[in-house]
């Protein structure tokens, strides 16, 4: 047993994996622990704790949390281990069997590390405590800060939608959320505490308000309203959520950035039925036609998976070549993962690996092209870029309003600041604009 005197001064190492909703949830844990006493370890020290928070989207993100609990197994031999998150929720007999492993905590009680670490028998390995995920009706808003400059505020978590690929209703639940004054009051610490540019992030953003009678775009308008220089994103909205409104709005804000992440997952009907999409192409390209001639210059973000079960040769090709049409900037390309639970696992036809690599590997190219063409039109502009405190030593790197990648030679003065400049041409890799200060 640990006593509660025991926790002053007690070292945590914290190891985070997956989407931007996760580290927001371990920077939440990491700070009911600091009001606890517990210091975060330093590069080099002994923990006498690891939390680690896991994400199972795929077998790969699987395989590399548990690669991830051996690792800090090996680096902190006599810490208690907790793991949590979606691979815990969803497969907590498979980590309580990883060696080293004392505690395991689902999505519900994540939150409660501290009263279940209390009551930890040392003695036993792999103590599970884990809530029927669907009965969990919780939220918890949260917001970390990344490595770079950008906080990521959780407003939203869970997804009533069921995709017939997807595990994550299954492995963080319905959708739910806090109040719009809670919300924006996170956003308000954030700012204080330095924020420039916050992430609206969620497993189902546009989700948002179901579970407080609410909805994202009076979110969005309270937001907007701060007075604050602060920039917002949102971090992905399902494209049946994406209301003209809302495009018109953005448009005409200051606050919010022209930048849209839209998961379009395939470019086939057929496809988009087998995996219960709500929307079909002809629904998705009106969309980016709305953003495009509302917003010209808007950066857009489209997610694509290759390889679902039933994507025959034909359906790729079709798909790609509705994809080649869409006006967009980017394509996150993901190939397609099976996964315990889901109803696609019923279909038949399965596109072999190779065969998946493939795809994902014509789609990146189109992706290049697709950004490259994009980053052409928009040099000579001049740009607001908020500069990040990442760099390579030589030049530093900051984005536009619009989501565009500027490097500028570094100056520790600037991390953090917005700054007019004019986009001139291409960096060396080809990956960033070089910036003219004006
Ligand atoms: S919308 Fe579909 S893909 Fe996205 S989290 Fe919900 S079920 Fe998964």
């Amino acid at each position: 047993m640990i006593d509660n005197t025991q926790f002053n001064n007690k070292k945590v190492a914290y190891h985070t994996l997956g989407c931007k909703l996760n580290f927001a949830e371990t920077s939440a844990i990491g700070k009911q622990l600091s009001d606890e006493g517990f210091i975060k370890v330093k590069a080099g020290e002994q923990a006498d704790i690891c939390i680690i928070n896991t994400c199972s989207v795929t077998d790969t993100a699987d395989h590399k949390c548990r690669q991830a609990i051996n690792r800090l197994n090996r680096i902190h031999p006599n810490a208690i281990m907790v793991v949590t998150g979606c691979y815990a929720q969803l497969k907590p007999n498979e980590i309580a069997a990883i060696q080293g492993v004392d505690l395991v905590l689902g999505a519900n009680e994540k939150f409660n590390i501290l009263s279940y670490l209390n009551k930890l028998d040392t003695e036993k390995n792999g103590e599970i405590h884990r809530d029927e995920i669907l009965k969990v009706t919780d939220f918890k808003p949260s917001c970390s800060r990344d490595d770079r400059t950008r906080y990521f505020l959780k407003v939203q978590d869970g997804c009533d939608y069921f995709c017939t690929y997807c595990t994550i209703p299954l492995a963080r639940g319905r959708s739910r959320n806090a109040s719009i004054a809670e919300t924006v009051a996170m956003a308000q610490q954030a700012i204080d505490d330095g924020a420039k540019e916050i992430v609206l992030s969620g497993v189902n953003t546009g989700d948002f308000g179901k579970s407080t009678g609410e909805n994202f775009f009076d979110l969005v308008k309270a937001l907007d309203a701060l007075p604050n220089e602060i920039r917002f994103r949102i971090s992905s909205i399902e494209p049946n959520l994406l209301t003209d409104e809302l495009i018109d709005f953005v448009a005409h804000s200051q606050h919010f950035m022209p930048h849209f992440h839209i998961p379009l997952q395939s470019g086939s009907n057929e496809v988009l039925k087998l995996m219960k999409r709500r929307y079909t192409t002809e629904f998705f390209a009106e969309k980016i036609n709305t953003i495009k001639k509302m917003i010209p210059h808007a950066f857009i973000g489209v997610d694509v998976i290759v390889g679902v079960k039933g994507e025959t040769n034909e359906l790729f090709e079709n798909a790609l070549d509705f994809i080649k049409t869409l006006d967009i900037c980017q394509l996150h390309v993901f190939s397609y993962s099976e996964r315990a639970g889901t109803k696609m696992l019923e279909i038949e036809h399965t596109v072999s690996t190779p065969e998946r690599k493939r795809r994902s590997e014509v789609l990146h190219t189109v992706s290049d092209k697709m950004t490259y063409a994009f980053y052409e039109t928009q040099i000579g502009k001049t740009v607001q870029v908020l500069w990040e405190s990442r760099h390579n030593g030589e030049n530093m790197v900051g984005f536009t309003e619009n989501y565009i990648r500027a490097e500028l030679p570094f100056d520790k003065n600037k991390v953090n600041t917005l700054q007019s400049v004019v986009l001139g041409d291409w960096n060396n890799e080809m990956s960033a604009l070089k910036a003219n200060i004006q």
